[in-house]
């Protein structure tokens, strides 16, 4: 077990003591309602409406672990050599103490650290939105609501988890942290969150994406980081899939072994992992806990939940405070995972033990899985293009406290065209599922008359992401059939693990 280590020299770039920080902060909007209404020159008054009560609301100051409320826990990682259950030391290599005991706490809450809350408050609360124009677009009686991420200054839910990860990294004197990024969210939200405590930052970007996506890379560059096109002949896991495909488009899952190499060789550089894991999906709780405080607010109960899964983070991080209040039997609401036709892990996958990146070197997880080597087609433009999901997500679904469906990309980007011609914000790749999925759901409403509240996860703003909407725009865009024999082909590789 690594030792817990002094602060680094370092100070922290925290201004003010968090408490009073937040408790001035009026949230996103500019105005104030309360105490006194701000009269301007011209006449005008600030009125008190939905978004004047919701910025009342204050940043959660614990994430929630659902694992507590569970009576089955779910199954342990095991590691990948002998099989046998991941003890605390096998991960001390790659993460810090404080975060490898998240991923194994039992406790309900976790404190979040002032210096986290102090960061957060920054874009945090995020504001949740009613699409009443896109509930008049849809002519559906029922009320679409949408808790929008976008606001943070990566653009998306990331940075709730890549503040904190960096925070416990450098309290324990960690130098360096390493990781993977496809689209390119997650790098530049630990390459944000890296600048403020001020620890070197070195992220493997998925080739196609590399290629795709400069922008991306010069947010991560600007903060700071390091960015490699992955494969890479950095490492042994690159060179390896270099040498049998030169043109390799890479995935997440080989990126992810080239990080966790360089983690492994070096005693002041750690791992970071932006979706998944246990730890992670706890930090994004923020986003269910702030949004259940603002649901009560309004007066509002949610009937149905819905959001994208790629590795499940931002689905878990609102869906699980609301499972939460459902296994207490306060509320009712169906929670909807929506994942692309094209990396249909939950609904097409299998249910096993399997590696979470492609050369085998993580422990293996019980997931719902494609296989550790499966690579989505590159023309797939929506993300959400990881080979399993979360664990814990996996679990819950086998609990039957959530469903799934796959859809494909033209219907995810038909919707998203119809949330920005009439909500104004133009939404990122993967919640243009949860787009699709709302709007199905709305209109089931018009067919039933049914006056339901659906409760939106918009996990993040596709501003970098345009490529896909050209594609979309110009009639370049196609729905690729499932590919059944290369996910058959993948599948055979799935470790046999006895249980
Ligand atoms: C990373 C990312 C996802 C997919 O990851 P999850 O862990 O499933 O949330 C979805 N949406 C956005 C905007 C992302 O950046």
């Amino acid at each position: 077990m690594a030792a817990k280590c002094s602060f680094p020299a370092k100070p922290f770039h925290v201004s003010t003591p968090s408490s009073i920080h937040i408790r001035e902060r009026v949230g996103w909007f500019a105005l104030k309602a309360k105490p006194a209404h701000l009269r301007l020159s011209n006449g005008f008054k600030a009125r008190a409406g939905l978004n004047a009560r919701l910025n009342e609301i204050e940043i959660p100051r614990q994430w929630y672990n659902l694992i507590a409320d569970l009576s089955v826990k779910p199954p342990p990682p095991l590691h990948p050599k002998t099989f046998e259950p991941v003890k605390p030391e096998d991960l001390s290599p790659l993460f810090p103490y404080e975060l490898i005991k998240q991923e194994a706490t039992n406790d309900k809450f976790i404190d979040i650290p002032p210096e986290v809350l102090d960061i957060y408050s920054l874009w945090r609360p995020t504001p949740l939105i009613r699409a009443k124009r896109l509930e008049k677009v849809l002519n559906t009686p029922a009320r679409i609501y949408y808790k929008y991420e976008g606001v943070s200054p990566a653009g998306s839910h990331k940075p709730n988890t890549a503040v904190p990860q960096v925070f416990y990294n450098a309290q324990e004197g960690v130098k360096n942290v390493v990781t993977e990024t496809g689209a390119g969210q997650w790098g530049s939200s630990l390459a944000f969150a890296c600048s403020l405590f001020d620890l070197g930052c070195e992220v493997w970007q998925v080739r196609a994406s590399y290629d795709q996506k400069p922008y991306r890379r010069l947010m991560m560059e600007t903060w700071g980081a390091k960015v490699h096109p992955s494969p890479s002949n950095i490492t042994e896991a690159g060179s390896k899939i270099l040498q049998m495909d030169p043109s390799s488009p890479g995935s997440l899952g080989i990126a992810i072994s080239e990080a966790v190499e360089i983690a492994a060789a070096n005693s002041d550089t750690k791992y970071c992992l932006g979706s998944v894991l246990n730890h992670v999906l706890m930090h994004q709780t923020v986003i269910g806990e702030e949004c259940l405080r603002q649901m009560e607010a309004i007066g509002e109960t949610p009937d149905v939940i819905i959001g994208c899964t790629g590795g499940g983070s931002n689905f878990a991080g609102l869906s699980f405070p609301f499972i939460r209040e459902k296994l207490n039997g306060k509320i009712s609401p169906l929670i909807r995972a929506v994942e692309p036709a094209a990396c249909p892990s939950l609904t097409k996958g299998v249910y096993a033990y399997d590696y979470g990146d492609t050369a085998g070197m993580t422990p293996l997880m019980k997931m719902h899985t494609l296989g550790h080597d499966f690579i989505p087609d590159p023309i797939h433009a929506g993300g959400l293009r990881y080979h399993g999901m979360a664990p814990l997500i996996s679990h819950v679904y086998e609990l039957g406290f959530m469903e799934a469906i796959a859809i494909p990309q033209t219907e995810c980007f038909q919707g998203a065209i119809q949330f920005a011609r009439s909500e104004g914000l133009i939404p990122a790749p993967e919640p243009t599922h949860a787009i699709a999925a709302t709007i199905r759901e709305a209109l089931h409403c018009r067919e039933t008359g049914e006056e339901k509240v659906i409760l939106m996860a918009m996990c993040g703003h596709g501003h970098f992401d345009l490529a896909s909407y050209e594609n979309f725009l110009h009639g370049k865009m196609i729905d690729l059939s499932f590919e059944e024999q290369k996910v058959q082909a993948s599948l055979a590789k799935v470790p046999q693990v006895m249980t």
